[in-house]
């Protein structure tokens, strides 16, 4: 069934913590935070174009919740909680810190139904947390994570790649840290420097280099498929294109590409055309894929349709929805 999250930002204002990557000032300067009173128009907003059977969720995103004030989480969840007890949203999902989660706060959000707690949890290597300044160890993350599945909820981790003193080996620690903690959901996000951020000092200063753009697919291919081989929901990769995340306002480097899953797949493609087609040149070719992969198959901006060109091999692609995500059939025209 069809799933679509009703996203609210809530950012943290004065958030007391110092992750290098963040620009505070940006955040609590530039955002403009809902009040609950506001947030049925919010919702009604969305639910009046969602009105198709789908299974919708609330989503307080954008920072820590369960950092602002307990009354506010209160008088936020219970504005979403009405439509929760009506049916007519399915669940209530919502993102914070690791060490933000304890008993007090566990118990408000099963009162009103939260369903999902996704934690950024970032990196499960204590050298890497404390180079990024989140301010506590990957202890933390996983006492959080126990607390959250032992109370019911679903377990979301999310992770950054190419954090300070991050080495794809720390990262493939991570991934797997997170699939043995238990979580049903995770989002790849790769680090970018943003200006007014310590990182971009220490960018600046050459003491941080960011993962290029290959580097970051590459990165990021292993660990989603891995992800979806454990059965971990890979919710998003790649951080939502954004007028703020251009040279001219935000970014100052690191690998940001507003297509960046579609990237991700195309390399992921890429790999099974090249396996699959070994040996085959100059022909005329037909290929059945799963209907959802086709793009992907093409490649963005038609890179592995290049592929099939200097092989001289002539592509019908056809779609068969019984074969899986990544089966491709070969035939013979
Ligand atoms: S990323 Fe770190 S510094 Fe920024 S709001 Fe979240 S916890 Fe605070």
């Amino acid at each position: 069934m069809k799933h679509s999250n009703i996203p609210i930002f809530i950012p943290e204002l004065a958030c007391p913590h110092q992750c290098v990557f963040c620009n505070q000032a940006k955040i609590s300067g530039q955002m403009s935070v809902p009040t609950p009173e506001e947030i049925p128009a919010i919702i009604d907003t969305y639910l009046s174009t969602m009105n198709d059977g789908r299974e919708v969720e609330v989503a307080f995103f954008g920072g820590s919740f369960t950092g602002i004030p307990l009354d506010l989480q209160e008088h936020y969840l219970a504005e979403a909680h009405r439509y929760l007890r009506e049916g007519r949203i399915c669940g209530i999902r919502l993102s914070t810190r690791p060490d933000y989660i304890n008993d007090g706060v566990l118990d408000l959000l099963k009162r009103y139904g939260v369903t999902t707690i996704e934690l950024g949890a970032q990196s499960t290597n204590d050298d890497v947390l404390l180079a990024s300044g989140r301010g506590h160890k990957a202890d933390a993350i996983r006492r959080a994570s126990e607390r959250i599945l032992e109370n019911g909820f679903h377990l979301g981790l999310q992770m950054m790649i190419g954090l300070p003193h991050d080495t794809y080996e720390r990262s493939r620690q991570t991934v797997e840290d997170i699939i043995s903690l238990g979580a049903d959901n995770t989002r790849i996000y790769p680090t970018l420097v943003i200006k007014g951020t310590q990182l971009a000092k220490r960018y600046e200063s050459g003491h941080y280099v960011p993962l290029d753009l290959p580097t970051a697919l590459s990165w990021a291919k292993d660990f989603y498929l891995r992800f979806e081989a454990a059965g971990v929901n890979v919710l998003r990769v790649g951080l939502h294109a954004s007028e703020e995340l251009t040279p001219e306002r935000s970014l100052l480097a690191g690998p940001y590409h507003r297509s960046f899953k579609e990237l991700m797949m195309t390399e992921i493609w890429a790999d099974i055309l090249a396996e699959k087609l070994n040996g085959y040149n100059h022909q005329d070719m037909i290929l059945k894929v799963h209907p959802s992969q086709v793009n992907f198959v093409w490649g963005y901006a038609g890179k592995n349709k290049r592929f099939f060109e200097q092989k001289d091999l002539r592509v019908k692609l056809l779609t068969d929805d019984h074969l899986g995500k990544y089966e491709v059939q070969v035939g013979s025209c």
